[in-house]
């Protein structure tokens, strides 16, 4: 298959119009050609942190704090996953799961509780396992946690924070296994982010109250951070120096929980590039690229031989037509109602007529 238009091309996202030509999930080459479509061709997201367990949630907990909200083990967000049963746990993941193609995601790193159940939960979510509209492409990378056994379902461990217990042990698991490991530091304040740091993460979540001392140490590490600076704002924590990160190390953009946000990366991108005012460019690769490198995957960028997730959006959209720069509207502008395609693994997912 192919696809016309403006396309987004490499790292830099350089405007070229065009075809994109897709073969067995794949992209095989950009073509340069004078095409009539209004089409922008961008890669899919790659949304780098989520927790979408807690859709059961959404917009519960006004008010709490922080640790109120969503600290182990006794927190709103833990308290209604104990109480919601494995059936209404996976149908509002599929929801999530759906929303999530709808605007552009391709990709998620999520952070899933309640050890091997928990990531089992996920994978019906997935699977469409008793879930009226079936079967999801939008691919996953789960962090585990909460038992050290998770490791032998999940992709990677995905630990609360340095302050709850002694990761030692599971980390060293995870490295044996191969895998990623990952970590909150830094959210409510500055005190967990060297233990954090102490473990050798492949990559730390965010870093809202990084210190010199702690850029330093990324900057000398190479450590990539995710930032959600959302969901920061919501729970009150403040919100990341992202242009001091994005300085030092590679910083990708997650949506958090969905108890708090919407997983939407347009919602994010926008608020991240108006916060810190960084080339939309740069915004775009946190959305994108940045969190394939993350997970080690190939994709979030359009370029021959990576993955054929594609965006396509609708630039004669009233929202998007008459934009002089491309990518900043993009970034700072594009919502859900521009998608006229979403193509995963080279197969279209958007629209499916579901
Ligand atoms: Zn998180």
């Amino acid at each position: 298959m192919h696809l016309e238009g403006t396309v987004l091309v490499g790292r830099d996202f350089e405007p070229v119009e065009g075809r994109v030509v897709v073969a067995d999930g794949e992209i095989v080459r950009i073509e340069e050609a004078s095409v009539e479509s209004d089409a922008v061709i961008l890669p899919a997201f790659v949304n780098a942190h989520t927790h979408i367990g807690d859709s059961i949630a959404k917009e519960a907990g006004e008010g709490l704090s922080l640790d109120e909200l969503v600290a182990p083990p006794d927190g709103l967000k833990h308290r209604l996953l104990r109480d919601a049963d494995h059936e209404e746990k996976v149908a509002a993941m599929a929801r999530t799961l759906r929303y999530m193609e709808a605007t552009g995601t391709g990709t998620f790193l999520e952070f899933r509780e309640g050890g091997i159940e928990g990531v089992n939960a996920l994978r019906d979510a997935l699977a469409g396992e008793g879930v009226p509209f079936g079967e999801r492409a939008i691919e996953s990378v789960v962090f585990g946690r909460d038992d050290p056994d998770v490791l032998s379902v999940a992709d990677g461990y995905g630990a609360s924070g340095a302050r709850d217990a002694d990761f030692d042990a599971v980390r060293a698991a995870t490295r044996e296994a191969g895998k990623p490991f990952g970590i909150h530091a830094g959210e409510r304040d500055a005190d967990d982010v060297n233990a954090a740091m102490d473990l050798d993460p492949d990559f730390l979540v965010h870093m809202v109250h990084a210190e010199p001392i702690h850029l330093e140490r990324l900057a000398d590490r190479g450590t990539p951070v995710v930032v959600c600076p959302r969901s920061n704002l919501v729970t009150n924590v403040g919100v990341p120096p992202i242009r001091e990160l994005n300085k030092r190390t590679t910083v990708a953009l997650g949506t958090d929980n969905v108890m708090t946000d919407s997983p939407s990366m347009f919602r994010e991108m926008e608020f991240a590039a108006k916060l810190s005012d960084l080339p939309a460019r740069e915004i775009l690769r946190m959305a994108t690229v940045n969190g394939a490198a993350i997970a080690g995957l190939n994709r979030g960028v359009v370029e021959p031989g990576a993955d054929a997730d594609l965006l396509v959006l609708d630039g004669d959209s009233d929202n998007l037509a008459g934009a002089r720069d491309l990518v900043r509207a993009v970034v700072r502008r594009a919502g859900q109602a521009d998608v006229s395609r979403v193509v995963i693994g080279g197969e279209p997912v958007v629209p499916r007529g579901d």
